[in-house]
């Protein structure tokens, strides 16, 4: 058995990286062997490739009432589903028992493919799974890993990077759905129990395979969801709509280059790279949808230029260059303005900022 030091670091780093490139790297085969697995375990499985085709999917396939009662535990809930047909039932109402709900609607945070197990990750309804007939699974298909040992990796080092713990998470597999009995209490008061629950997979696309096919966007799929890009990024502070990995990604797609998003939301600092467990070469990221982005030529290079000179910036300790730098190239945004108007600490860089403090001891 291969031996796994859950103390180096590093190691755990170089893990980490490994099984997300193992897996994005070969996800097409990946993806239809954990389909089969499902299915031969009697997971129902569907494939979404948008958000509207989630939702046209899951009216078409919910039980045939005018209204159905839905508890929703997904990070955001579409537009489409805030709509006459679904009645919304809370989490602590389901868990409770004070009310019952035709489907329950989750999200796994991951999938291993060889064994063809869903993971769940701190979800608030995991206590819910036994109370309905039905539960709807979405599944970001670059959330998958190819064996159990990857999971385990993947695990300790999320929880590293948010908690400064090696500590096993609140995780729930589910291998499988007639494990799972249904209890519920009828308007007599009795228990009701049946055999099995019916759970149906979403292999949700959203945009990864479009990713995927770019040389350089794919290494952004490697993410883990850790969150530690967007507890550094200073934009993120005043605008909680994109963190620094969403941002690269969003990007992606014409639709939103069209808006300019990135060049008003990027402050170039590099902090996100620099904390990145999985390493996503943000920099060069950034620099490549720049330059798809509509800005002009010129724009554009003087933004690439900005990183370029970031040794240079992140010697500017006194506020009022920083200052008088953002002006200059953010001139017209007053939220970047404002935060380095009220930004106290020499800061363009965090290792800069380290640097300093170290220096300063
Ligand atoms: S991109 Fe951000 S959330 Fe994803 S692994 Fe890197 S630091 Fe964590």
């Amino acid at each position: 058995m291969e031996f796994i030091d859950f103390y180096d670091s590093d190691y755990i780093r170089t893990c980490a990286a490994g099984a997300r490139h193992s897996y994005i790297e070969d996800m097409e085969n990946k993806l239809s062997y954990f389909e089969k697995r499902l299915q031969s375990k009697n997971f129902k499985v569907y494939w979404a490739a948008t958000e509207n085709d989630l939702v046209e999917m899951v009216k078409e396939i919910l039980p045939s009432k005018t209204r159905n009662k839905v508890c929703f535990d997904l990070e955001t809930i579409p537009q489409g589903f805030k709509d006459s047909r679904f009645s919304p039932i809370s989490i602590a109402q389901l868990e409770n028992g004070a009310q019952t709900a035709n489907v329950l609607f989750t999200q796994a945070d991951f999938g291993v493919v060889d064994t063809g197990t869903l993971v769940f990750v701190n979800r608030k309804s995991k206590n819910c799974f036994q109370r309905v007939e039905k539960i709807y699974v979405l599944l970001d298909i670059s959330k998958l890993v190819n064996k159990p040992s990857d999971l385990e990796v993947i695990l300790y080092l999320r929880s590293y990077c948010q908690s400064q713990k090696y500590l096993p998470q609140d995780v729930k597999l589910m291998n499988a759905p007639h494990l799972i009995l249904s209890e519920r209490i009828n308007s007599n008061g009795d228990k009701i129990t049946a055999t099995e629950v019916e759970v149906t997979v979403f292999l949700y696309d959203n945009g990864v395979t479009t990713i995927l096919q770019d040389n350089e966007l794919r290494s952004s799929l490697y993410c883990i969801d850790c969150g530690r890009c967007k507890t550094v990024c200073p934009v993120y502070q005043y605008d909680k709509e994109y963190t620094p990995i969403d941002l690269v990604r969003a990007n992606c797609f014409e639709h939103h280059r069209q808006t300019g998003d990135l060049e008003k939301r990027a402050l170039l600092c590099g902090n996100c790279e620099q904390v990145c467990p999985v390493q996503i070469p943000f920099t060069k990221l950034i620099i490549k949808e720049l330059g798809l982005s509509k800005l002009p030529k010129k724009g554009i290079l003087s933004m690439t230029n900005t990183f370029e000179k970031r040794k240079k910036l992140n010697k500017m300790s006194g506020s009022f260059y920083r200052r008088f730098f953002v002006r200059k190239i953010y001139g017209k945004n007053r939220m970047l303005f404002n935060y380095f108007k009220y930004q106290k600490e020499p800061f363009y860089n965090i290792l800069r900022s380290q640097q300093i403090k170290d220096d300063e001891q």
